[in-house]
C-alpha cells in the first residue's frame, strides 16, 4: 500500500503515522525526520535544510526531491510506503507523480488530517521541539496553508484524497484511518498482522 500522508504541523501526524505503519507493515518515510537526521549528522544537505527548518520555510523542492527519491528506491518500499511530510508543494506532488508513474507504481490514497489552526497553535506550543518558537509555528502554518492545502485540491481531482477528523483521542483517530485503510490493504501488497 503506498499512502501519502497529509495534514499541519501539529495535527499528530508522526503519532498516527507510526500506528499506521506498525499496523499495515509499511515503510515510514518522514521527511521532517530525515531532514533532522541530516541536520544533527551534520551533512551538507543537513546543514543547508536547517537554515530553512529553523525558519518555520519549506526547504527548496530539489534539495527534497533528491532525498526522497533516493529513499523510494530502497528495498523496504518494495511492500508499500507511508510518505509523511511529502509532497508539501504542488511541484513535489508532481514530481512525485512522475517518478511513481515511470515505475508503474501510483498511490494507492492520501489522506488528510484535519484540525482546526487554533487547536494547532495550542498543540504545538506545549512541545518543545526547536522549530516550535511562537514566531516559527507561526510561519510554518502559513508554509502550510500557501504551500501544502494547495495538494489537497489536486488529490481530490485525482480521486484519492480521504480526510480524517483529527480532533479526539489517539484511538478515535486510529480508528477512523482503519476504516479507510482495511479495504484497500486486502487488495494489495501485505497483511495486516
Ligand atoms: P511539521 O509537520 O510539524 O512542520 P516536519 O517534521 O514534517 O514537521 O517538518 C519540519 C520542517 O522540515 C518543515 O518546517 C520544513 O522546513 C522541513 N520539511 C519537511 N518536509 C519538507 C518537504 N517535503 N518540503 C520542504 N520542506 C520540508
Amino acid at each position: 500500500m503506498r499512502i501519502v500522508f497529509i495534514g499541519p504541523p501539529g495535527a499528530g501526524k508522526g503519532t498516527q503515522a507510526a500506528l499506521v505503519v506498525g499496523r499495515y507493515g509499511i515503510a515510514h518515510l518522514s521527511t521532517g525526520d530525515m531532514l533532522r537526521a541530516a541536520r544533527d549528522a551534520q551533512t551538507e544537505i543537513g546543514k543547508l535544510a536547517d537554515q530553512y527548518m529553523s525558519a518555520g520555510q519549506l526547504v527548496p523542492d530539489d534539495v527534497i526531491l533528491k532525498i526522497v527519491q533516493e529513499r523510494l528506491r530502497s528495498d523496504d518500499c518494495r511492500r508499500g510506503y507511508l510518505l509523511d511530510g511529502f509532497p508539501r508543494t504542488l511541484a513535489q506532488a508532481e514530481a512525485l507523480d512522475q517518478m511513481l508513474a515511470q515505475e508503474g507504481t501510483p498511490l494507492d490514497v492520501v489522506l488528510e488530517l484535519r484540525v482546526p489552526e487554533e487547536e494547532l497553535f495550542q498543540r504545538l506550543s506545549g512541545r518543545g521541539r526547536a522549530d516550535d518558537k511562537p514566531e516559527v509555528i507561526r510561519q510554518r502554518l502559513v508554509a502550510y496553508r500557501q504551500q501544502t492545502e494547495p495538494l489537497l485540491d489536486y488529490y481530490q481531482r485525482r480521486r484519492l484524497l480521504q480526510t480524517i477528523d483529527g480532533l479526539g483521542s489517539v484511538e478515535e483517530i486510529f480508528q477512523r484511518i482503519q476504516k479507510v485503510l482495511d479495504p484497500l490493504a486486502k487488495h494489495s501488497g501485505p497483511q495486516i498482522q
